[in-house]
């Protein structure tokens, strides 16, 4: 990381190793104290805090083109901020749109990208309620660039979820669904196939120079999908695949509880236009990014029923157990097609950069 040190790079945006670092070593030591009681701090580095019972995120959107097949910067900035909050187990209620704008942006995209954040906001059943708006001089940024913060509150299913998993006597380190519930032996589920948002975005840029197959980005609200699974019963932990893909979702899982894991190759679902695009390009489709996919970890008495319930929404209807914690291993171990074992480290970053 010799060149990384002085500066940052791109990759410190990608959702790997280097934003990671980033994050643990330069910016929480700086900013991640707190004054009052915090029940889910910067440091647990969720996907959401937890104070006062109130449920809180934010994200910033520089996504490069701003339109692409399956979504725009709009969709994304609701269902990206929407997720982060629902993948705690809470009940998004409202949202802030912060506008930064370059100089000379066309009040007709301004528009299209408005609307499609009411579009999204409706599908989601939030408000945006707050925001602000700035402008930059021509050249200084890309187009535009959206920040948008949620706030949500504790979702009633997810105290009957969790009740599901206290009554096989089983205790649980937190009353949120983070890594720290996770104990050897539980299920991993994926809502539906990964990669598809990474590959649209890199096709839409037309730098690929191949016959590029259609590939629509997943970008949407899973706040009713999630809603699915925590009705059946028995999920322990949730995270969206963003940046960084399966591939960095699982690594840290991994860290964060002390757990190894195996991981069937043959049963994550890929599609056929995103498994060639990947082998084209010589990329892992394990390490792109999604938007509109969540990886749930559940106890494993219950993982049949949630996968049911997940595959009942059309949002879920490709859902697969992929593999399962273990102690045998202390990293993320896959199981190849032909039966192999490989070791799935943690991407340097996402290998596609400003897809989100
Ligand atoms: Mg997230």
């Amino acid at each position: 990381m010799a060149s990384a040190e002085k500066h940052i790079t791109l990759l410190h945006g990608g959702g790997g190793v280097y934003m990671h670092r980033l994050i643990k070593d330069y910016i929480l030591p700086r900013i991640g104290k707190h004054r009052r009681a915090v029940e889910l701090p910067l440091e647990a580095l969720a996907d959401s805090a937890v104070m006062d019972g109130i449920v809180f995120t934010t994200d910033s959107y520089t996504v490069k083109p701003i339109f692409f097949p399956g979504g725009d910067i709009g969709r994304l900035s609701v269902a990206g901020t929407v997720n982060d909050l629902c993948v705690m187990g809470a009940e998004p209620l409202a949202l802030s749109c912060s506008l930064i704008i370059e100089e000379g942006l066309s009040f007709e995209i301004l528009g299209k990208v408005l609307d499609s954040m009411k579009t999204t906001a409706e599908e989601a059943e939030v408000d945006i309620i707050t925001g602000d708006t700035k402008v930059v001089e021509r050249g200084k940024l890309d187009g535009l660039v959206i920040n948008t913060a949620g706030i949500g509150r504790r979702s009633p299913l997810l105290d009957h979820n969790l009740e599901r998993v206290r009554r096989s006597g089983r205790s649980l380190s937190s009353r949120w669904l983070t890594a720290s519930n996770i104990r050897d032996g539980d299920k991993i589920i994926v809502s539906g196939p990964i990669g598809e948002h990474a590959l649209a975005i890199m096709i839409a840029r037309g730098e690929l120079g191949l016959q590029a197959p259609s590939i629509g980005s997943d970008t949407a609200p899973l706040n009713r999908l999630m809603e699915d699974a925590l009705r059946a019963g028995g999920v322990v932990a949730a995270k969206d695949p963003t940046r960084g893909g399966l591939a960095s979702l699982l690594n840290e899982w991994s860290e964060r509880t002390g757990l190894g894991m195996i991981i069937h190759e043959s049963r994550i679902p890929v599609s056929d236009q995103v498994k060639t695009a990947s082998e084209i390009l010589g990329i892992d489709p394990l390490e792109l990014a999604n938007e509109g996919k969540l990886v749930l970890a559940t106890a494993p008495e219950a993982a049949e029923n949630v996968l049911n319930a997940l595959r009942s929404n059309k949002l879920g209807r490709d859902a697969e157990i992929i593999g399962e914690f273990t102690k045998e291993f202390d990293s993320v171990v896959v199981e190849t097609e032909i039966g192999g074992l490989r070791y799935l480290p943690m991407p340097l970053g996402d290998p596609v950069p400003r897809i989100c």
